[in-house]
């Protein structure tokens, strides 16, 4: 009788060993197979969560060195890292030149607290920023003139 696999969904029939058999032989699915299974137990045995953790413990209690190991032995995968972090500091900077090319001309400017807004608390005004005439005796909002 055949059956589908629980991974790839690909009918398969089910060793006679295994009655129960819902992965196929695949290495992919049986690899998924086992992950399912230890996340579940993870889940459900503390018995099983605990060791894993001492054993895991342990295992870097034995080899401390690993990673600085790893990084000196893997120049490609620390120049990899840089480069994806560059090109994650790369993708902010772009958002804030895109911030840069709206219509407010670069000059002084006075923010005020936006007297709709009188009674706003917690972490955000809301405000309003005004153009200040500095070459004006005025000192205050950007002339009509000038606009
Ligand atoms: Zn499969």
């Amino acid at each position: 009788m055949a059956r589908h696999c629980a991974c790839c969904g690909k009918p398969f029939a089910p060793r006679p060993q295994v009655p129960e058999q819902a992965y196929c032989s695949a290495p992919g699915c049986q690899r998924a197979r086992k992950r399912r299974w230890q996340r579940a137990k993870l889940q459900s045995d503390p018995d099983y969560r605990d060791n894993q953790r001492a054993a895991q413990q342990a295992w870097s209690q034995r080899n401390p060195d690993y990673w600085r190991d790893y990084r000196e032995t893997q120049p490609d995968y620390v120049q990899r890292n840089r480069e994806r972090q560059r090109s994650r500091n790369q993708g902010r900077a772009g958002d804030l030149a895109k911030m840069d090319a709206c219509d407010l001309p670069t000059g002084l400017y006075r923010i005020t607290r936006h007297p709709a807004f009188p009674r706003e608390n917690g972490d955000s005004w809301v405000v309003e920023i005004a153009p200040l005439c500095v070459t004006c005796p005025c000192k205050m909002d950007m002339c009509k003139e000038r606009t």
